[in-house]
């Protein structure tokens, strides 16, 4: 077995040099305890802020130890009613070939369904920011002009699709660059544009003349100050991930703009998709509809090999995806 441990927390940027490969011998289930052979891990921004020993909504990782994260595997042993050799199961030790799950914490993932994958993404907690977090949080009503920022990667890419499908009159995106561009137009996004082409305020600009209004914000910093400038009275912002200042050694100063709140009537609203499961099983019944239909289209980046995991996570965090980054084991 051979597993990811924090060797040591990152200053900044993250490095190859503060995680560890570290080989294990395969752990022996115990009572109610599943041994799974993971298949597929995700790798996401979120994990960036875990690194670090701060309070926050999501644990510190701790040193020397291994990594986790949402996974799919395949059980192979382990006495436990209702799972059986064979069985898929989505769980949250990622970052190891085998992982003892305890059965509470397993849930079996069909895939004649949809793809493993798409439990880790489209289907799975991805999808369902996107999906609470425009509707939800941010509220769009059709014929409202939206604006997403990271719009290529797996949040992002969906968010402009189910606003779409749900009436919005106008979407645009931002991405880093000029072939996420060009596959943001091919999802059917009405504008996209390179943020290193030029202020993301003048880009914005040009692509919402009239204005939006509502910005699904996974980036934060100056995609943030833009988006409050072109947004009209009312306007609201689902801030979902500021992905701009994970690695800011000191973070940047708010927005300079941010007194147009007030005269603007603006709602910026901060979530986490984990206190919206109540909108799981519409998500999945609305997106596995989209999905048969093939109106929703996902792209996937797979990274090969548990010692390839920290070079996939720091890809991730450098823009070098397409849609969901995911390590195959
Ligand atoms: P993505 O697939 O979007 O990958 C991250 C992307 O961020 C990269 O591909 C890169 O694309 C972009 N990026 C990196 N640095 C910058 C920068 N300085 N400026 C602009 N873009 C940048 O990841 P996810 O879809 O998993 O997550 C998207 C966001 O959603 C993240 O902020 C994440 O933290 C947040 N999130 C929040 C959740 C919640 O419950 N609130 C749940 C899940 C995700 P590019 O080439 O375009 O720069």
């Amino acid at each position: 077995n051979r597993e990811i441990h924090l060797a040591a927390r990152p200053h900044g940027w993250p490095t190859a040099e503060n995680f560890r490969l570290v080989e294990t011998a395969v752990p022996e289930p115990g009572p109610g305890q599943l041994l799974v052979r993971n298949r597929y891990m995700s790798v996401d921004p979120y994990m960036r802020g875990r690194m670090d020993d701060v309070k926050s909504y999501a644990p510190p990782f701790a040193l020397d130890a291994p990594l986790d994260g949402g996974a799919i595997g395949e059980v192979v042993a382990g006495d436990v009613d209702g799972f059986a050799p064979g069985d898929l199961v989505l769980h949250g030790l990622g970052w190891r070939e085998y992982a003892l799950v305890g059965a509470a914490s397993a849930r079996k993932v069909n895939p004649d369904l949809a793809p493993v994958t798409a439990y880790l993404g489209v289907l799975g907690m991805i999808g369902l920011t996107a999906y609470a977090g425009l509707l939800d949080v941010a509220r769009m009503q059709p014929g409202e002009t939206v604006f997403v920022s990271a719009a290529a990667g797996a949040v992002g890419s969906l968010v402009g699709q189910i606003a779409k499908l749900r009436g919005a009159a106008r979407v645009v995106g931002s991405a880093g660059s000029p072939a996420k561009v060009e596959r943001l137009r091919a999802l059917g996004f009405d504008a996209a544009f390179d943020y290193h082409d030029g202020p993301v305020r003048d880009s914005l600009k040009a692509a919402a003349p009239e204005g939006i209004d509502v910005y699904f914000d996974n980036v934060g910093g100056d995609h943030l100050e833009a988006a409050i400038s072109a947004l009209r009275p009312h306007g609201r912002v689902a801030i979902c991930g500021m992905i701009a200042q994970y690695n800011a050694a000191t973070p940047p100063a708010a927005p300079r703009n941010l007194a147009l709140v007030i005269g603007k009537r603006l709602t910026l609203r901060g979530f986490l998709v984990g206190d919206h499961g109540d909108l799981r099983d519409e998500f999945v019944r609305e997106m596995a509809g989209w999905l048969r239909e093939g109106r929703v289209a996902y792209d996937e980046t797979v990274v090969d090999g548990i010692e390839n995991a920290p070079e996939a996570f720091l890809g991730l965090l450098r823009g070098e995806n397409l849609g969901k980054m995911l390590v195959r084991l």
